[in-house]
């Protein structure tokens, strides 16, 4: 099993401030810190990222906001990474999330709901390596 996830810190959640909020909570919550970066993701960029929704109704109103304020990219490390880390998150839509996960505290909804988590260890490895190379990683 893999150990590695992937996460941003959204647009919303950047511009409201939220960000060392956040990255307090992920790094008490026992994950630590791989590689990370401050950047803003161009509209064809995010939607690169989030080709696999290409379908969806959501999709261009995804990709504007994902390319609309700077986002944080990181790779987290941590026992059952991906599934400890969905489990802090918490459900897509905030009003669902449980109390205490990330998104039920920080998201206004469910399309700006403050972070991205990876849902398996498949795209952990797909989503590091789109932010960052070999080079970027400790
Ligand atoms: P998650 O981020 O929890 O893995 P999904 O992979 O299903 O959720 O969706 C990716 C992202 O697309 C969500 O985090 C959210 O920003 C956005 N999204 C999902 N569902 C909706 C929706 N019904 N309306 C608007 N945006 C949505
Ligand atoms: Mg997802």
């Amino acid at each position: 099993m893999s150990n590695l996830t992937f996460t941003m810190i959204k647009p919303d959640a950047t511009a409201k401030g939220f960000t060392g909020a956040i990255l307090d909570q992920i790094i008490k919550a026992g994950f630590s810190v791989k590689a990370m970066k401050w950047t803003k993701l161009s509209n064809e960029q995010a939607g690169e990222f989030y080709a696999v929704h290409k379908e969806r109704g959501f999709y261009k109103e995804l990709v504007e906001f994902m390319s609309s304020a700077p986002i944080v990219a990181a790779v987290l490390e941590k026992e059952n990474a991906v599934e400890d880390f969905r489990k802090l998150i918490g459900a897509t839509d905030p009003s669902k999330a449980a109390e205490g996960t990330i998104r039920k505290q920080f998201a206004a909804s469910i399309g700006e709901n403050a972070v991205h988590g990876s849902d398996s260890n498949e795209n952990a490895l797909i989503e590091s390596n789109f932010f960052f190379s070999g080079l970027e990683r400790f």
